[in-house]
Formats: structure tokens, C-alpha cells, sequence
């Protein structure tokens, strides 16, 4: 989970929209929230990822559901303003249910600094606070199969290439320097660093296994050495470093 920003709400719900669409919900139960308007504006504030879980939406099989953090069934109200929802999974969706966020809460990424209630532990997110646990067990954040097993393979994806850059730090190096190990190197790394980026998808986990992999480190200082290190490959890392969880 990363921290989002929530854009500008949809022209679509303007005063008027949403005060009937209240009503109307008030009174028939309907799925007012489901419009193309607001789930397009949803996925726009999220690069088309679960708000929770980072996954990506709209892909086959995929769909986004629009997600109420206060519950729609209690908080009727709040059926359609803006800043109750988000773009989720299915899954994070279905495990939230009904939950009362206001008795017991949990981790608003579009509010609040995941980082600061979540850590990270083989391939396991730990909490840091009441509200990093409450986020965790609500969303079933640890669950084997969809969430640990998928984060150990976004992390060995990532080790993998941290491995083949190395290699190709050294077919450059003994190959003298030539422009295309050179290109093949750098064109390697980016890719790695464009993996942990906000807008690619389980992009938490794909950041904090890098920086806190000691032979990434090195790769990094060795190219600055070598003088290889370019200011875009600097923004990349910078950018990732800010989605970095606390590695226990
Ligand atoms: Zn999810």
C-alpha cells in the first residue's frame, strides 16, 4: 500500500447529482456509485491499482469496485461523496464488508502515510500501530496466497534483476566499455527502477525489496563510481525510495 492523492471529484457529481443519487439510494438500495464518471476519476487517482492491495484493476478478470470507506449501510449519507470513495479489488472490497472504520480504524491511503502504520517482514506486511493491525487483518493484507505469495514474486522479480545488472555492469566492463553494453546495462536498470514506481503495481513491495537489498546499494554506488549514473536514473530511485515500508 502507497500513499495516494485523490483527484479532482468527476463534474458528474455536483451538488445537485449527488443529492439525488442519495435520495435515490436511500430509497431503492440502487447502485447509484456505479458510473462510468466515478470509477474512471477513481482509477485516474489510483494508476488504475486496488488502493489497498496495489494490484491492478480493469484487467481481464480484474474489475474495479468502488469502494465505501465508511460503510454505505450505516453511513448512508456518505453513499456518493467523493472522499468516502476508492478504487478497489474484489477481494479487498469483499474482506472490508461492512466494517466500521470510525470504531476501529483503518489505513485511508488517500489520507494518511501508509508508511507510518505498515512495516515489512518476508514478504509480510507488519504493523506498526493499532491502525496498521486493523488494516491488515480487516483487508486480509497477509493472506497466503493473494497477497504473500504475490509479493515474493514481485520481490524475487526484482532480486532477479538486480542480479542481471551486475552481470551486465561486468560484460561492460571487460567487453571495453562499449556503447551497447553501456545501453543494455542502463536500459536494465531503468526497467528495475520502473518496476518500483507509484504507478506500477505492487509497487511497495517492489521498492522496499530493492532498497533494502544490500547488492542494489552496491550496484548504485559502483555505477556513480564509474560515472554511469544519470540524473533520470536519480529521480527513479528518489521516487522509489518514498514508497519504501520499514524492513524488519
Ligand atoms: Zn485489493
Amino acid at each position: 500500500m502507497i500513499k495516494l492523492n485523490k483527484s479532482e471529484a468527476p463534474d458528474y457529481l455536483n451538488d445537485e447529482t449527488v443529492e439525488r443519487l442519495t435520495v435515490l439510494f436511500k430509497d431503492t438500495g440502487n447502485n447509484v456509485w456505479n458510473h462510468e464518471k466515478i470509477k474512471d476519476a477513481l482509477l485516474l487517482s489510483s494508476s488504475s491499482k486496488c488502493a489497498y492491495c496495489e494490484c491492478k484493476l480493469n484487467a481481464e478478470s480484474n474489475y474495479m469496485e468502488v469502494e465505501h470507506f465508511e460503510d454505505k449501510g450505516s453511513n448512508p449519507e456518505k453513499v456518493v461523496i467523493w472522499d468516502n470513495l476508492l478504487p478497489s479489488c474484489k477481494r479487498c472490497n469483499g474482506a472490508k464488508g461492512a466494517h466500521d472504520v470510525l470504531a476501529e480504524p483503518i489505513i485511508n491511503p488517500f489520507l494518511i502515510d501508509p508508511k507510518s502504520h505498515l512495516g515489512f517482514k518476508l514478504y509480510r506486511l507488519t504493523d506498526k500501530t493499532n491502525v496498521g493491525k486493523n488494516t491488515i487483518d480487516v483487508l486480509n493484507l497477509n493472506h497466503s496466497e493473494r497477497a504473500v505469495f504475490k509479493r515474493f514474486e514481485i520481490g524475487e522479480q526484482v532480486l532477479s534483476s538486480i542480479r542481471d545488472a551486475h552481470d551486465r555492469y561486468q560484460v561492460w566492463l571487460k567487453r571495453g566499455k562499449t556503447t551497447r553494453s553501456k545501453n543494455i546495462l542502463l536500459g536494465g536498470i531503468e526497467g528495475l527502477l520502473l518496476e518500483c514506481q507509484p504507478c506500477s503495481s505492487y509497487s511497495a513491495t517492489a521498492a522496499t525489496v530493492l532498497h533494502c537489498e544490500p547488492s542494489y546499494t552496491k550496484l548504485v554506488e559502483i555505477l556513480k563510481e564509474k560515472g554511469l549514473w544519470s540524473d533520470e536514473l536519480e529521480k527513479l530511485h528518489d521516487t522509489s525510495l518514498e514508497l519504501v515500508l520499514e524492513c524488519a
